[in-house]
């Protein structure tokens, strides 16, 4: 009795104890149906706590009315052991609603967003703040199925402390969306956030953040974008792109980033304290101006190498009385106070031509400092740049600057800051009058505390060696037993016949140690087919098409048919690819549609004896931007009787979003190729609209002409030290393009 009177007395002190310290009640919820009830009765100061565990297909419409003293919290029991998959999502709307600790993996949105603040187009959140959750790789299989992670609407409300990682299909990933004044001047806050790798879409719509629509663009919407981390974000030109007035990017950090901070709409944008780290990988971007009265001020880049509109700076020239998709003229804007170490282009007037010809005025580049050793020639004008004031700017002495005033020389001097910066000298700081470089927020300071930010790639060969004796299948079967990054090791000269495809489903190498090849041979109609989440390194090997069935159409690689979210990699490198032309139309690669690959490498090996092409990538053909590869490079490679083109690479219409495909051909030579009478393309090789393409130390005789096509973008094409002897030699589109030293021989 007393003891029981004493346990009866310490609960009730216990709940008059959390009674005191919480205003509502703690709910914990184990499904849907009482999550769904918990909402429906919740009042301010409640917290909904959902039970640890995989919620599967949780649609989740987070309701209520809470009060800025006691908003009603939806949160993970424990932080990152609430995992919402399939096809899940959560939808918010009305007023100082919280949610955070929730995980969204292994599925993705049935609807057009992962996480939306706003349950209908009239139920809109004020107030609301999603924080501390993770969106991984919840990425819809179907790669041009578009959806966004996260969109946000209302007004005053915050995004903060959110880790969004390795989105893989089309689509913004965090969109502000400012349809009707309801979603305008809306003052959200989008801060220390964890953008993480955002692998190359290869068409427009893989920004990282878009605030607004060219069709509201003139409305103010007044988002702070602050102190995010973004990490690779390589989507596509855009990794920001600003499309209405009055945001505010400060104190972000751009870790090599393929793209760049894009004004593309709207006015009155402030862009503070930035720092763009380019680490020198190809095509890092920096910050591009376009529109009125936009201020670019105390920005930190370094090691931005991309060039044209991907440029560490850039200021576009404008098209008169624009329409509001295009480009608004550059006026009354401000470029000051801004560090470029080591960035090799400022681009002044980008993109003028008929259309764009209305050149920047009333703006203004000053008190800056310019240190480049990685290009001493940094600026390109493409046009008048006199409504450009340029001011008190420094620059490194043994650079050329286009201009005659606005510019000290000092010498070169950076050094090494402890956060790993290449900063100015503290004599040149002074002498410029800017404070030492310093990042305003590192990795460990934004995203989910408790999920982990080292997103790498597998690499080939950094797995395990294995080997494989000769046999029927047996490079299937220890495949099967391998794991990513493994190299299954063949033997010299040994026989390995396939009666099966072998799908690779992860990065794996195939190599002969070296000496006498061993003989790939296979019974189906391809030898291997690369699904999503596969690469492929072929290396020393005879790949023998001699026991392939007798149809058209086989190849030795092919994509999967169906849509591949990954993008892949393929190399192939002392190899010999022999007899692929048991029927007409036997390819080496064939890729279909809604695949892509980052790289595919051609190198030191020998092609002889196909009846299809080498490389048919054109599966992409609404000409809407959108293409099959990034990088194609051939290297000392020997192609005899290919009846089909070696190459045919193409990407359709006049997007400018992405900056692919980037082609090189090297020491190559091409006897008998492209002469079949199935070869629709009609040349040996075909390049249409590759934007980087360079054709050096190449020989063709007897064969079909190499064939340039070149659309918008300002393609870059050099063909130099070719020799065409008894071949068709270049046709062309456009005669812009430069050559050198190319011989004819007939
Ligand atoms: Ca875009």
């Amino acid at each position: 009795m007393i003891l029981d009177s004493i346990k009866y007395c310490s609960i009730t002190l216990l709940t008059l104890a959390l009674l005191a310290c919480k205003a509502g009640n703690s709910n914990v919820v184990h499904d849907m149906e009482s999550l769904r009830a918990a909402i429906k009765s919740a009042v301010p100061g409640d917290e909904i706590i959902m039970a640890n565990g995989t919620w599967e297909n949780a649609e989740i419409r987070f309701v209520g009315t809470g009060r800025e003293d006691a908003p009603i919290t939806l949160r993970a029991e424990e932080n990152g052991k609430v995992i919402l998959s399939g096809q899940s999502n959560l939808r918010l709307s009305g007023e100082y609603l919280v949610v955070s600790g929730l995980v969204f993996k292994r599925g993705y949105t049935p609807t057009s967003a992962v996480i939306e603040y706003r349950t209908s187009s009239k139920d809109l959140a004020h107030h609301c703040r999603v924080t501390n959750c993770v969106i991984d790789d919840y990425s819809n299989p179907e790669r041009f199925d578009v959806d966004s992670w996260v969109l946000i609407f209302g007004k005053n409300n915050r995004f903060d402390h959110n880790s969004l990682i390795d989105k893989r299909n089309l689509g913004v990933t965090l969109a502000v969306r400012l349809k009707g004044e309801e979603n305008q001047e809306n003052g959200h806050i989008i801060d220390y956030n964890y953008f993480g790798p955002r692998q190359n879409l290869g068409a427009n719509g893989g920004e990282t953040i878009r605030i607004g629509t060219s069709h509201y663009s003139l409305s103010y919407s007044n988002t702070v974008v602050s102190n995010n981390y973004f990490d690779r974000c390589d989507g596509e030109h855009e990794i920001i792109s600003n499309k209405s007035c009055g945001n505010i990017y400060r104190d972000n950090v751009f870790d090599q980033c393929r793209g760049t901070l894009t004004m593309r709409h709207g006015h009155y944008t402030l862009v503070e304290n930035n720092y763009l780290l380019g680490r020198g990988k190809p095509n890092t971007g920096g910050i591009r101006v376009i529109n009125k009265n936009q201020t670019v001020r105390n920005n930190y880049l370094s090691e931005i190498t991309g060039y044209r509109f991907r440029g560490a700076l850039v200021v576009m020239n404008g098209v008169p009385n624009s329409p509001l998709n295009r480009y608004g003229q550059v006026v009354d804007s401000k470029i000051e106070n801004n560090i470029l170490v080591d960035c090799d282009h400022i681009q002044l007037c980008a993109g003028s031509d008929t259309e764009r010809s209305a050149v920047p005025v009333g703006t203004s580049i000053s008190g800056n400092l310019i240190l480049s050793k990685t290009n001493l020639n940094p600026f390109t004008i493409y046009d008048d740049v006199s409504g450009i004031k340029l001011e008190n700017n420094i620059i490194n002495d043994d650079a050329e600057v286009p201009f005659k005033t606005g510019f000290k020389f000092e010498k070169y001097e950076v050094e090494s800051t402890g956060d790993g910066l290449k900063v100015p000298t503290k004599k040149l700081l002074k002498r410029a009058g800017l404070d030492l470089p310093r990042l305003p927020v590192e990795k460990v300071d934004v995203g989910a505390d408790y999920y982990t930010k080292d997103w790498e790639r597998v690499e080939f060969r950094s797995g395990e060696l294995i080997a494989v004796p000769p046999g029927t299948n047996t490079i299937l079967e220890a495949y099967n037993n391998s794991n990513a990054g493994d190299v299954l090791v063949l033997e010299n000269g040994g026989e390995y016949p396939f009666t099966k495809h072998m799908e690779v489903r992860h990065t794996v190498t195939i190599r002969t140690k070296s000496g006498e090849k061993a003989r790939i041979s296979s019974e189906k109609e391809s030898f291997f087919r690369i699904v999503n989440g596969g690469s492929l390194e072929l290396d020393n090997l005879l790949l023998d098409g001699y026991m392939s069935p007798d149809m058209a159409g086989n190849s030795v690689v092919s994509t999967s048919k169906y849509s591949m979210n990954q993008n892949y990699k393929l190399f192939v490198r002392d190899c010999d690819i022999r007899n692929l032309d048991v029927n007409h139309s036997f390819n080496f690669l064939k890729v279909f549609k809604n695949t892509f690959a980052d790289t595919i490498r051609l190198e030191n090996s020998s092609f002889k004896n196909i009846t299809g092409a080498v490389l048919h990538i054109a599966e992409e053909t609404e000409d809407i931007g959108r293409y099959n590869v990034e990088h194609v490079q051939i290297a000392d490679c020997r192609f005899e009787q290919v009846q089909g083109a070696v190459a045919f690479i193409y990407r359709g219409g006049t997007d400018e979003s992405t900056f692919g495909p980037i082609v090189s051909l090297e020491g190559n030579k091409f006897n008998e190729c492209g002469m079949g009478v199935r070869n629709k393309v009609g040349a040996s090789v075909k390049f249409h609209g590759v934007q980087n393409l360079s054709v050096e130390n190449c020989s063709w005789t007897d064969s079909a002409p190499l064939n340039i096509y070149l659309t918008n973008g300002e393609p870059i094409t050099l063909i130099k030290d070719c020799v065409f002897e008894r071949s068709g030699s270049i046709e062309y589109n456009r005669a812009e393009f430069e050559r050198e030293n190319i011989e004819i021989i007939n």
